[in-house]
């Protein structure tokens, strides 16, 4: 048996434009298990964003509930979302994000010590994963003086630096040339398998969709696997 690290269940999300309600999710079910990696693959609109969103706590949906390890999360306090994003939700997003003024290291041990860690282990932590990134030489730079490709590979660092349960990328690979999503992704599929993390990743590349253990898309609102022929 897989065991279920997060689940969403008859998750309904409308939003009001103008005169017109917009229905984006509606009655969306997903389970994603411990250890699996699973490609969001949907075009512009569809509603990844969305998802990943409520997913990772991040906005509340109007209606059913978001489940991680056996929890609801629906009618957590807003305190209480937050303790749990902290600890057990990584997120990366198209641009990085990072902290201008800090260096790639302080990044990373930063949700550490908000977290309540040391600094010394904060620290520890922090270069064994920007190491494992291949991007150790850089710790002391800060995030203009990085490549795009360098950004990126911190703020993966950063997502799973309090070694969360469940990390949520939204086209994390999005914004780099080709070869640079490849090899970001090499290290953040790596960083994923290593850790028996699991991932949902929005992705447009059909390259690393196909490379990911599941493929789903969403459709009338709902999350659909994809069998065959990925969507455009
Ligand atoms: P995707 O990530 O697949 O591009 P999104 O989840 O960002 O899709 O958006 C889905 C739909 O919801 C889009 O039509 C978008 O315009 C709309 N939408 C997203 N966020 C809001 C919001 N805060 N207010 C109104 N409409 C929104």
């Amino acid at each position: 048996m897989t065991e279920p690290v997060i689940e969403l269940k008859g998750v309904e999300r409308h939003y009001v434009q103008g005169q017109r309600k917009l229905t984006v999710l509606s009655g969306a079910d997903f389970t994603l298990s411990k250890g699996e990696m699973v490609a969001l693959v949907a075009p512009s609109g569809a509603g990844k964003s969305t998802l990943l969103h409520i997913a990772g706590l991040l906005e509340r949906p109007d209606a059913g509930d978001v489940i991680l390890r056996g929890r609801a999360c629906g009618r957590l306090s807003d305190d209480e979302r937050t303790a749990i994003r902290r600890n057990d939700i990584g997120f990366v997003y198209q641009f990085h994000h990072l902290l201008p003024e800090f260096s790639a290291l302080e990044n990373i041990v930063i949700p550490q010590l908000i977290r309540g860690l040391g600094e010394k282990e904060a620290a520890a932590r922090a270069l064994q994963l920007l190491d494992y990134m291949k991007i150790a030489k850089r710790a002391e730079h800060r995030p203009a003086e990085l490549s795009g490709g360098e950004q990126q590979r911190v703020a993966i660092a950063r997502a799973v630096a309090n070694a969360p349960l469940v990390l949520f990328a939204d086209e994390p690979t999005g914004n780099l040339d080709p070869g640079t999503a490849i090899y970001v992704f090499d290290a953040l599929e790596a960083l994923v398998r290593q850790s028996g993390l699991a991932a949902l990743i929005a992705t447009h590349n059909h390259e690393l969709a196909a490379r990911m253990d599941r493929r789903v898309t969403l459709a009338d609102g709902k999350v659909i696997d994809i069998n065959g022929q990925l969507p455009a």
